[in-house]
């Protein structure tokens, strides 16, 4: 394979094509968080491999920021989304197949009763605040430092000298105000705040921190925010956007054993379909049912989203991949730590295998604050070095696995991270 450097010299098709992007779309992407990565433009994706415009192969890492669990274009989804999709799209009714999903869903879950089905995960996650609010009669919530909840006003918010504010201009500033930001992993900071506060609704956060680092929870933790929870009447809101299906079929409430009484859900849902979801109880799901809370949404339980959540949904029933994604990404972190320790970089890499991350610094990472002492502009160099050696990986150190990745694919990921970093240290 001739494989150009893509992160220099940009006199080929990624770089005749940014151009071009950037006249037509701001920053030439539609997602603020593709800023980061090198303009590189794909031609496709298979299993666990991308293929750029300029025929550069790259062992992919980032899985379209993680819905690519079973890997790139999995067959059984497709075909069923096609053949779905041929009978019609969206009906603004119902259809069989929203009703398959839902129960397949369930099934997997065990815990919740009901599900409402959105497009994104930041939108699911407000149905999730809103229904808390009509619940609790309550307004405000707690959430977690380092925790993204999706780009909207009311849970976009960056730390400045440790308070939570506003991340983007134009943000309706005091819609932060809705929520106390606390550090996650302490369960007495959130026991202080309940005593001091009796408006708050719900709380909110990732099970797994996996936004910023990979970083599980406290043994303990999350029994005692269950607990907390239960004595002040807040709805205990588990954001499993990425978590859900990844970390366990039933996600991180099975991993850990610990039921939250709302939970949103994405990505790894539907093989790359953008679907989202919001389950929980019926006694607190009725009131969309109602009607008393809206939900709405014209792309909500498309027939391909149902389709493509139902195939996956079967495909992880039949073929669970968890044991294996855990073996290979154990081995890809073993390995990555003996790379690191053979060129004398220190490199700290940790978390659950299925998502884990990788940081240059001194570890282990228990929370946001000390993801903070990590070199977070050395890695991003390194992910430079990464994509010219033919590993996709994002900047901000979270290496996604998924199904598709085979033993093989380890040992050649292994090889060329080995190039990348020899590259880094001469
Ligand atoms: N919650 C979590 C935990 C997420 O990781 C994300 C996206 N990375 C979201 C919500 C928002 O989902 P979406 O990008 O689909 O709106």
């Amino acid at each position: 394979m001739n494989r150009r450097p893509m992160t220099s010299g940009r006199a080929d098709r990624s770089g005749q094509l940014d151009t071009r992007a950037k006249r037509v779309l701001p920053g030439g992407v539609n997602s603020n968080v593709r800023l980061l990565a090198p303009p590189v433009f794909f031609d496709h994706g298979r299993g666990c491999r991308l293929v750029d415009v300029d025929g550069n192969e790259y062992i992919d890492y980032l899985l379209g920021q993680g819905p690519n669990f079973l890997g790139h274009a999995p067959a059984d989804i497709l075909n069923a989304v096609d053949e779905a999709s041929r009978r019609g799209m969206l009906y603004g009714a119902q259809h069989p197949l929203e009703v398959e999903a839902a129960e397949l869903m369930l099934d997997i879950l065990e815990w919740p009763e009901q599900i409402r089905f959105g497009v994104s995960g930041s939108e699911s996650v407000q149905a999730a605040l809103r229904l808390a609010r009509a619940v609790t009669g309550r307004t405000r919530f707690i959430r977690f430092e380092g925790h993204y909840h999706g780009w909207f006003d009311n849970v976009l918010v960056k730390m400045e000298d440790g308070q939570a504010v506003a991340a983007s201009e134009g943000q309706v500033a005091h819609h932060v105000d809705d929520s106390i930001t606390l550090p996650w992993n302490d369960i007495s900071a959130v026991l202080e705040t309940l005593a001091a506060h009796d408006d708050i609704a719900a709380v909110i956060m990732e099970p797994v921190m996996l936004n910023a680092g990979s970083i599980e929870p406290a043994p303990g933790y999350l029994e005692g925010m269950r607990e907390a929870c239960d004595s002040h009447g807040l709805v205990l809101i588990f954001d499993e956007v990425i978590s859900g299906f990844r970390v366990a079929a039933g996600g991180a409430a099975q991993r850990y054993g610990v039921i939250p009484d709302l939970a949103t859900y994405g990505k790894a849902m539907a093989g790359g379909w953008p679907v989202s979801a919001l389950a929980g109880r019926a006694e607190m799901m009725e009131r969309f049912g109602t009607g008393a809370v809206n939900h709405s949404g014209t792309f909500n339980a498309s027939v391909m989203a149902c389709a493509a959540t139902a195939a996956t949904l079967r495909h992880l029933i039949n073929d669970p991949p968890y044991e294996t994604i855990a073996s290979r990404g154990e081995r890809l972190m073993a390995g990555l730590r003996q790379l690191a320790s053979d060129h004398g970089l220190d490199l700290n890499v940790q978390g659950v295998p299925m998502a884990f991350h990788a940081g240059f610094g001194d570890g282990p990472v228990t929370d946001y604050r000390s993801l903070g002492r990590l070199d977070a502009a050395r890695y991003n160099q390194f992910t430079l070095a990464l994509i010219d050696h033919g590993v996709w990986a994002a900047s901000r150190g979270i290496w996604y696995l998924s199904a598709a990745h085979e033993e093989s694919d380890i040992d050649e990921t292994l090889e060329r991270v080995d190039g990348a970093m020899k590259a880094a240290v001469s």
